[in-house]
């Protein structure tokens, strides 16, 4: 248990005095998250202060719930805020995903059951089984287990806290369409263009069976391309930046980082 870290949440990270204070609350963050988060010693080390100062204004801010049982402790709490914040190191002008003021974690997979009768008359329960999701003005939703092994198997592509906190940006502006806010006409017509194509050309290798280096879940709409490329981007940048140099630009002018240059330190 990291007792310390409940400390944090009285700490109102806007008082200069406290600054001291949270550098050493920080500093007892940083060997679990080396431990624990693979991705964080990838990091260049001149983004770390800016990480941990949003860690700590996520931990302030966001309301965590345990459903299911789910018991929450402090170093869920840590590990969920690290991998949201590492999406928004570069980008100030988007706020700390102001729309989202909880994450409810579950043990693993949740999601509704209905029963239904099959032509035979035996019933059976079908279950709608989730390990994220995002809803509009609303909570994140996260499997625990799913995003404890996200932390730790870095670099396969895949990270439940990436995917569901990329619907939280693009979500920012009312709509999941996969256009996350952009800063101008010229950057939005060449987002548009870009993700359009490489979103059709995922959508046409998915239904002909042919193999792509995104996952096919991104042919599913364009809202969950954009989850799915983010999660790919930050997980597998240098492989991205070779086969989809046009979008890795894109996505690197968007999120204001170049995951293709770090290195393990
Ligand atoms: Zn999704």
């Amino acid at each position: 248990m990291l007792g310390w870290l409940r400390r944090i949440f009285a700490f109102d990270h806007r008082r200069a005095g406290d600054a001291a204070q949270a550098t050493g609350l920080i500093q007892q963050c940083i060997e679990t998250l080396s431990r624990k988060l693979p991705i964080y010693r990838r990091l260049p080390s001149a983004d770390l202060p800016r990480l941990h100062e949003l860690i700590v204004q996520f931990m302030a801010e966001k309301q965590f719930w345990g459903s299911g049982g789910l018991v929450v402790t402090d170093e869920m709490r840590l590990l969920v805020a690290a991998q949201a914040c590492i999406l928004v190191l570069h980008t100030p002008h988007l706020g700390l995903y102001p729309r989202t003021k909880e994450v409810i974690l579950y043990p693993g997979e949740f999601g509704e059951c209905v029963e239904a009768v099959g032509p035979d008359g035996r019933r059976y329960e079908i279950c709608d089984d989730k390990i994220g999701e995002t809803w509009n003005r609303g909570p994140v939703l996260l499997a625990w287990d799913s995003v404890r092994r996200a932390g730790w198997i870095d670099e396969d592509g895949h990270n439940v806290v990436f995917h569901e906190f990329a619907h939280a940006l693009d979500l920012l502006d009312g709509y999941a369409d996969g256009v996350p806010p952009l800063e101008n006409a010229a950057q939005l017509a060449a987002w548009k263009h870009v993700f359009t194509e490489e979103y059709k050309a995922l959508v046409f290798a998915d239904r002909n069976g042919r193999r792509s280096f995104f996952d096919t879940y991104g042919a599913t709409d364009p809202g969950e391309f954009f989850a799915v490329v983010t999660e790919q981007f930050f997980e597998e940048g240098r492989r991205f930046a070779r086969l989809h140099p046009a979008l890795y630009s894109q996505m690197k002018g968007f999120y204001r980082q170049d995951p293709a240059s770090w290195s393990r330190r």
